[in-house]
């Protein structure tokens, strides 16, 4: 059995709401072990650059309920490199820290799964990205805020959508996934919603806005950036030479939807998970994600999470398509 004395936890790439309560939870399920805990500043750069201090149960108070991350976090350049990864690890050695706790998405779980390879190091990922892409698990930490933030701001725009007789489309995050397009559409009731997994959705928009005519006066269309005509823009210009009789506006939720004090099931999800992760060092895994599946805590290889894609539920897919009115 392997000896966990000194662990390390970082924040890397996009941030979510939730990742604190992840912070905090790794740390007082780690305390409570007594295994010594170690914060390391802006993900792999900070590693890399040794901004690592140690931490104590108060420097996780009062964090629970607060967006972004107290470890702020980045994206790195040197990490990428095995020279730099080199590096990470001597900064490792300086501490005594024997395993890493790495909240992040598919790409931080890349940078991990390549680090435990190359220097056999325990590392344990726990899923933090609103765009609830990553494979193995069905939430992660920061979409349900994402989510709500997104229906919220909706809400607000279809009030002005259908006091002046407006079609808006609405761009979401999500280079790749859709899935925070596809859900927020279904609760705000959208008339579309074009996600970058269900390619050639325009002629469908364009056979259903000609259809309608007249007869409805107000709409809302939840466009992934990530679509395949290139976002809101792209597909508002094409909509608006088709037609050009409606008016049209577009407005872009952007980085909005990373911020907010995360919502009751991110706060739990990002808690349950962080005790998971320590629990699992402890079971003597490594490179793996703690993830969740039917509600139940699951062990998930990095390299799984990183190989295959979590597709869209096609039921959801149909609920959407039935509820175009
Ligand atoms: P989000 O889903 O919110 O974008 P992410 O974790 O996917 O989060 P990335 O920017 O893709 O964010 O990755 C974060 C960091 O992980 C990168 O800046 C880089 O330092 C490291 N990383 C990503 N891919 C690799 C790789 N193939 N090898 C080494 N390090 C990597």
């Amino acid at each position: 059995m392997r000896e966990v004395k000194k662990i390390g936890v970082l924040t890397s790439g996009g941030d979510a709401p939730g990742m604190n309560a992840a912070i905090r939870a790794v740390t007082r399920a780690a305390l409570h072990h007594n295994i010594e805990v170690y914060g390391i500043m802006r993900g792999y750069e900070g590693l890399i650059n040794g901004e690592i201090k140690k931490m104590c149960s108060s420097d996780v108070s009062g964090i629970i309920q607060k967006g972004g991350t107290i470890l702020q976090t980045a994206r790195s350049v040197a990490f990428r490199t095995p020279e730099g990864r080199v590096q990470a690890r001597e900064n490792l050695k300086k501490h005594d820290i024997d395993s890493l706790i790495v909240i992040g998405g598919d790409g931080s779980f890349a940078g991990a799964s390549i680090f435990s390879r190359e220097h056999n190091f325990p590392v344990i990922g726990i899923p933090g990205t609103i765009d609830n892409d990553l494979y193995g698990t069905e939430y992660t930490i920061g979409y349900d805020t994402a989510l709500n933030t997104v229906v919220e701001a909706v809400d607000k725009i279809k009030d002005t959508a259908s006091s002046h007789n407006r079609i808006f489309f609405v761009e979401v995050m999500g280079r790749e996934a859709g899935f925070l397009a596809l859900m927020s559409g279904i609760a705000c009731g959208a008339e579309a919603i074009l996600i970058p997994e269900v390619p050639g959705q325009i002629d469908k928009l364009m056979n259903y806005l000609s259809l309608r005519g007249q007869q409805k006066k107000s709409s809302i269309i939840l466009v992934a950036e990530g679509e395949d005509e290139g976002g809101a823009i792209a597909v508002s210009k094409k909509v608006q030479d088709a037609f050009p009789q409606f008016d049209i506006r577009v407005t872009i939720l952007g980085h909005i939807q990373r911020g907010g004090s995360p919502t009751t099931h991110d706060r739990v999800t990002a808690s349950r998970l962080g005790v998971a992760a320590v629990e699992a060092l402890l079971d003597d895994q490594t490179s793996i994600m703690v993830g969740i599946d039917n509600d139940q805590i699951v062990h998930v290889p990095l390299s799984k999470t990183i190989k295959l894609h979590k597709t869209v539920d096609p039921q959801l897919l149909e609920v959407a398509e039935i509820l175009i009115g």
